[in-house]
């Protein structure tokens, strides 16, 4: 190849390297993404709760743990808002629960859906959980051998929700939250304290639906959360009647 040749050849390689974009990398400015700075902190929060409590769901697994996995139809984990201020505990599933593997979507669950409507709240609002996650047969009440083993899973959501307020339904719930035995009748009403989180005992929406005078004790103690909640959160909740 003569020195013409050599020119006209390195010249059409550097010509097909400059189509082909070879040289633009270090030199053209390429555009980079805007960032706004207050979206991404509240993002990350919701997805660290978010992965905090789905961390809680992987360690439960298809929980073996009890015997009480050998006729469930669904594990019953929780459900609603990952950042809620307020948490309810319940006892353990249901049949329509077992069947929906949601909490609290039979009878029971829809006068708890009206009592959280009378103080502003909707069911996304909230975060609901039970200390049992199996439907115990024909809806026996937990053994302590199940409490002991389900309820770290409903003490490990509290700590992922984190929330302000937690009301606990009925006995078990209850109890099994503070880690006392004392009768529901005698603490309800009286706000009690998680882990330095203030906790409402009151009765379950199943003990309403038999006994339905007990209404206005539990209206009594939902006026409470209802205060409490406006007030540590400053959020004006529309209450419906007195
Ligand atoms: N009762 C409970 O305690 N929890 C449910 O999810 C349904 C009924």
């Amino acid at each position: 190849m003569n020195r013409e040749e050599l020119l006209l050849a390195t010249r059409n390689l550097m010509e097909s390297q400059i189509r082909d974009g070879y040289y633009s990398f270090p030199l053209k400015s390429v555009p980079q993404p805007v960032i706004p700075k207050t979206a991404p902190v509240q993002a990350t929060k919701t997805q660290a709760i978010s992965e905090n409590l789905q961390a809680v769901r992987t360690e439960l697994g298809d929980c073996t743990r009890c015997k009480l996995h050998s006729e469930r139809k669904n594990i019953v984990f929780g459900v609603g808002n990952p950042q809620a201020d307020f948490l309810i505990v319940g006892e353990a599933p249901g049949r329509d629960e077992d069947l929906q593997g949601e909490p609290f979507v039979g009878q029971a669950g829809k006068l708890l859906t009206d009592i959280l409507a009378a103080i502003g709240l909707s069911r996304s609002d909230v975060y609901i959980c039970n200390v049992i996650k199996c439907r115990p047969p024909n809806n026996r009440p937990p053994e302590p051998d199940e409490i002991e083993t389900c309820s770290p899973f409903m003490q490990a959501q509290i700590k992922a929700v984190s929330p302000k307020i937690i009301c606990t339904l009925g006995k078990f719930a209850t109890q099994t939250v503070l880690k006392n035995d004392r009768a529901i009748s005698s603490i309800r009403g009286n706000f009690q304290t998680y882990e330095g989180i203030p906790v409402m005992p009151t009765y379950h929406p199943a003990y309403l639906l038999r006994n339905p005078a007990a209404k206005k004790e539990v209206w009594e103690d939902m006026k409470k959360i209802h205060a409490e909640l406006c007030r540590i959160t400053g959020k004006n909740l529309v209450r419906k009647g007195n």
